[in-house]
């Protein structure tokens, strides 16, 4: 097998990876970065149909190239996809694609990174894999429910036309868990359980929150970086919410986004059905 002598090796090809990127190139520094997927920012498309991101545009770009679309508007995956394809093309990053590292060594005083298509010999490996889009963590429980039951994880969820009628349980209750089970709502009885993560106060895209956000922004990167901080986070966040007595987690009051589905979810308001209590037990 071929080995390829380099400084540095980039692993992944997102937001880090890219970004990091930049950095060795206007230094001047020689490296490669490399990515599993077959085209930038697919991590991004994979995602369901109406994912948008909770931070407005002018808060999106890499360094060096803003992301293109309005302030105070919130970009969909298709687009964030797009842009990071387009920030790589526009420096003339050096990205290998489909090349999935498979292990990573140290052999005397340099790194020896192994992927499915070659190797390569450097002095540093920076580890951008991330987080998102990865193998799915499944609980052992879905083998003990009724195979009648259809069973997502939220990688191959796209949108409520997959599921069938009937209720929904959605586990989990970040960034996708609460995207998800407001969106399957609108059509479903949705329950949606999990630690309680707390609730961004304004909704998203209201004029309240354009003075909210800057003010989140100094919270996370400068208060909740520092030990301790995680409380200051929580009472952030959670800042008017209904105390779901941090068991199960039911998206009742304003949608951040999207006032119709709010109402909607309230009707469908689990919490007063029975889940909430049989939650809590
Ligand atoms: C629903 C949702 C909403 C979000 N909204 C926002 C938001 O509004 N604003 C925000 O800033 N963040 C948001 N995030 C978080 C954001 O997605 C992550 O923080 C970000 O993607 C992390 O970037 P990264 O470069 O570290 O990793 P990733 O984007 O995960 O990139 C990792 C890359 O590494 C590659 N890779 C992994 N393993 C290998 C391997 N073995 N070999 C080769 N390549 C490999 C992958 O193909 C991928 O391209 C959101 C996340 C979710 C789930």
């Amino acid at each position: 097998m071929e080995t390829i002598e380099i400084e540095t090796v980039i692993i992944g090809a997102g937001q880090a990876g890219l970004a990091t990127g930049y950095h060795l190139q206007r230094r001047g520094r020689p490296y490669v970065i490399l990515d599993a997927n077959s085209r930038l920012g697919d991590n991004w498309r994979r995602q369901w149909d109406t994912l948008k991101l909770y931070s407005p545009a002018q808060y999106d770009s890499l360094p060096g190239l803003p992301f293109p679309a309005r302030k105070w508007t919130y970009p969909g995956k298709d687009q964030v996809g797009d842009y990071l394809d387009t920030y790589a093309r526009h420096f003339e990053l050096p990205v290998t694609l489909e090349t999935r590292v498979q292990t990573l060594e140290r052999e005397d005083e340099q790194y020896v990174v192994t992927t499915d298509r070659g190797r390569y010999r450097c002095d540093n490996v920076v580890v951008a894999t991330g987080r998102f889009g990865r193998t799915p963590q499944v609980p052992a429980i879905p083998d003990q429910l009724d195979p009648a039951i259809l069973q997502l994880h939220s990688s191959e969820y796209r949108r409520p036309g997959q599921l069938r009628g009937g209720q929904v349980l959605v586990v989990g209750a970040s960034h996708s868990g609460t995207d998800i089970a407001f969106e399957v709502a609108e059509t479903h009885l949705t329950i949606l359980a999990g630690r309680d993560c707390g609730q961004i106060p304004p909704r998203l895209e209201s004029r309240r929150m354009r003075l909210v956000f800057p003010m989140l922004l100094v919270a996370w990167r400068h208060i909740v970086t520092r030990s301790g901080a995680a409380a200051c986070l929580r009472v952030l966040a959670t800042g008017g919410g209904p105390d779901t007595g941090g068991e199960v987690r039911v998206p009742v009051g304003d949608d951040y986004r999207n006032p119709r589905r709010a109402s909607h979810v309230r009707r469908l308001d689990v919490s007063r059905r029975g889940a909430g209590r049989g939650a809590r037990r």
